[in-house]
């Protein structure tokens, strides 16, 4: 007997149409000597977070929702085709916050030299990350300039309450791992960020784009304008991808939903216009709670982003960008 009936195997068609290859299957595990377009590294701390988050569950159900989606774009009539190197998640300390962040620093540091990958995506894991996440990338690839889709400023002094989700960027301004100027904020909201954290952006140069700007004044136009002008300023691009961008109804996973926020369609727009510049290299995705969130909501809205991500590499790859 050949094999069952009515089981498919994996990889094979049964059907007269040709099998309908999963974007979870673009993953591949790590071998040395393996070299591929993308890579992907899960960071799974959310003990840093200020408000309660089983973030860390995320890295998990990101790479599960891949399974739900296809690896094909009518819009540009191609297939998503290249591998992505699956590096498994960075193991974190049971209790200790900055033991943990040292050694996503420390692996994070190890897997950039190593050079395997043209792109990376990582996966939080609380937006802590991005501190040891940014620093790695930043000593091995050169200046970097952030483009950073958030609802808040991130820019907390560790004094007042420890390295915590809401002091990436604050400390990585003061590190002097990246220059103030360098930093762009996208979809910082209303209601949701204090007067010292303005005051601090503005004071160090940071470009900020409310959500009244992006509503204003469109995500392209607003990216391609800090692309133009980091150009000639940065060697390398990084996004940062906090969830809690996307309004609540886009993103009822994330600890810190609420109204007023972008939807998803505009997000997804940003990141893909964002990947077709060459520069960017890299996205760290964030804040996902899979523990609150309703039907796996906000981990498809993140698989997606990464697939757009994707698009954006190839639709730039074959065709001259303007
Ligand atoms: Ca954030």
């Amino acid at each position: 007997m050949s094999g069952f009936r009515h089981l498919q195997p994996t990889g094979k068609a049964i059907f007269k149409d040709r099998y309908t290859k999963k974007a979870k299957e673009l993953l591949t595990t790590w071998s040395p000597d393996k070299k591929a377009m993308y890579g992907i590294v899960g960071l799974p701390l959310s003990k840093s977070s200020i408000s309660y988050s089983g973030a860390a569950f995320a890295p998990g159900t990101i790479r599960e929702a891949l399974q739900g989606y296809t690896t094909y774009s009518g819009e540009q009539t191609f297939d998503l085709d290249d591998e992505i190197i699956d590096f498994g998640d960075l193991l974190v300390h049971p209790t200790d916050i900055v033991e943990s962040q040292q050694r996503l620093y420390e692996g994070l540091a190890d897997i950039f030299s190593a050079n395997d990958s043209d792109n990376w995506f990582l996966l939080g894991g609380d937006h802590s990350v991005s501190f040891s996440a940014i620093k790695a990338f930043q000593e091995n690839f050169g200046k970097v300039g952030v483009i950073q889709f958030d609802a808040h400023h991130d820019l907390r002094n560790t004094e007042d309450g420890g390295p915590t989700n809401g002091t990436p960027f604050r400390r990585l301004l003061e590190d002097m791992a990246i220059d103030g100027k360098h930093l762009v904020q996208i979809g910082i909201r209303d209601f949701a960020n204090a007067f010292e954290y303005h005051t601090y952006a503005r004071d160090h140069n940071v470009a900020v784009y409310t959500m009244e700007a992006v509503q204003t004044e469109g995500i392209e136009v607003i990216i391609r304008k800090e692309m133009n002008r980091l150009a000639n300023e940065v060697d390398v691009i990084y996004l940062s991808v906090d969830m809690d961008v996307l309004d609540q109804a886009f993103a009822p996973g994330c600890p810190a939903t609420g109204p007023g926020g972008m939807d998803s369609g505009t997000l997804l727009r940003g990141v893909r216009f964002a990947a077709s510049y060459p520069s960017v290299r890299a996205m760290d995705i964030v804040e996902i709670d899979p523990t609150i969130d309703i039907r796996n909501m906000t981990s498809r809205v993140a698989a997606y982003v990464l697939l757009e991500y994707m698009k954006g590499k190839k639709h730039a790859a074959k065709s001259v960008h303007g």
